[in-house]
C-alpha cells in the first residue's frame, strides 16, 4: 500500500516557498468557509497574514445541504482567493467538486481539497491522483479509518502521494455539537499511514466557543495542524458563521497554540 507506514517513514509535503505540512511542521490553514467579495477575503488574508498565517482557505465551490442555499462564487471566487494570498504571500486551498473543474483550478490552488462528501467519489479520486499538486483529503462524515485510507490509496494509486489527511468530524447521535470531531483518528493514523493529519475544529464541532478547545487537544493528540474558519463579520457570513471565528478570536487561538507549540 502506498500510504501505509512504510519503515516507519513519514510524509512531509512540500507546499512551495519551504511551507511544510508533516514532520516536525504545525501547520494552521485558515480563512473563510466561503469566498464571498473580494473585501471579505482581502480583509480576511490581511489579517490573517499579520497573524503568521501562510495558508488561506476558501470555498468557491460549496457542497450546500439545500440548493437554496449560497453555492459559491465558482471560478470568480477562486480568482479572488488566489489574488487574495498572492498580495500577502500565501498559499490557497479550496474545495473542487466536479473532476471537470480541476484543469481551470490549477492555476489558482496550491492545494485541492477534497470535501467530507466528496471522500469516496472514486472518480474525482482518481483524477486528482493524476494531479502534481498536494491534496487535502477529508474524512468521510460517515467513513471509518480504513475506508478514509483506502480513499487516499486511489488516489496514491494515480501517482500523486502528496496527500494530507483531515479528521473533520463524523456523524454520532449526539447533536449538540455538529458532528463528533473523532481525534482518537489522529493517533491511528499516525500508527497505519506516512501521511499528516491536520484537525478542523470549525466543521468537527459546528460551535465558535468549542474551536479553541479542540484546537489545543488536536495539538496534544499529535495532530500536523488546524484548518479553522475565519470571518471578519461572522453573524453575516453567508455559510458556516456560528462555526466562524472572527479576527479576535483566530488571534487568541493562534497565540494560544504558539504558546504549546512552534506554528508556521
Ligand atoms: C469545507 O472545509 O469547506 C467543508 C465543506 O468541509 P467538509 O467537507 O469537511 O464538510
Ligand atoms: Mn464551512
Amino acid at each position: 500500500k502506498k500510504v501505509g507506514k512504510i519503515n516507519n517513514s513519514k510524509k512531509v509535503i512540500d507546499i512551495g516557498d519551504n511551507i511544510k505540512i508533516g514532520g516536525d511542521n504545525f501547520v494552521i490553514i485558515a480563512g473563510p468557509c466561503a469566498v464571498e467579495n473580494e473585501e471579505q477575503v482581502n480583509k480576511t488574508a490581511e489579517y490573517l497574514n499579520k497573524l503568521g498565517v501562510k495558508i488561506l482557505r476558501g470555498g468557491a465551490f460549496k457542497p450546500r445541504t439545500s440548493p437554496y442555499s449560497f453555492q459559491g462564487l465558482g471560478f470568480k471566487g477562486l480568482k479572488l482567493l488566489k489574488n487574495a494570498a498572492k498580495s500577502y504571500n500565501m498559499k490557497v486551498i479550496s474545495e473542487i467538486m466536479d473532476p471537470r473543474d480541476i484543469e481551470n483550478a490549477y492555476e489558482y490552488v496550491d492545494i485541492f481539497q477534497i470535501g467530507s462528501r466528496n471522500m469516496q467519489n472514486f472518480s474525482l479520486l482518481k483524477e486528482i491522483g493524476k494531479v502534481d499538486k498536494p491534496v487535502l483529503l477529508k474524512r468521510g462524515m460517515a467513513a471509518t479509518v480504513e475506508e478514509w485510507l483506502m480513499a487516499a490509496e486511489y488516489i496514491a494509486l494515480e501517482g500523486n502521494e502528496n496527500i494530507i489527511l483531515c479528521e473533520r468530524g463524523i456523524r454520532t447521535f449526539e447533536n449538540y455539537t455538529r458532528n463528533t470531531l473523532d481525534l482518537t483518528a489522529v493517533p491511528i493514523i499516525k500508527d497505519l499511514s506516512c501521511l499528516p493529519i491536520i484537525v478542523d475544529p470549525s466543521h468537527g464541532t459546528g460551535r465558535r466557543n468549542l474551536v479553541i478547545p479542540m484546537s489545543r487537544a488536536a495539538v496534544a493528540v499529535g495532530a500536523d495542524g488546524l484548518i479553522i474558519e475565519v470571518h471578519p463579520n461572522p453573524s453575516e457570513a453567508l455559510s458556516d458563521g456560528e462555526q466562524s471565528l472572527d479576527f479576535v478570536e483566530i488571534k487568541k487561538l493562534i497565540h494560544e497554540i504558539n504558546s504549546i507549540k512552534t506554528c508556521i
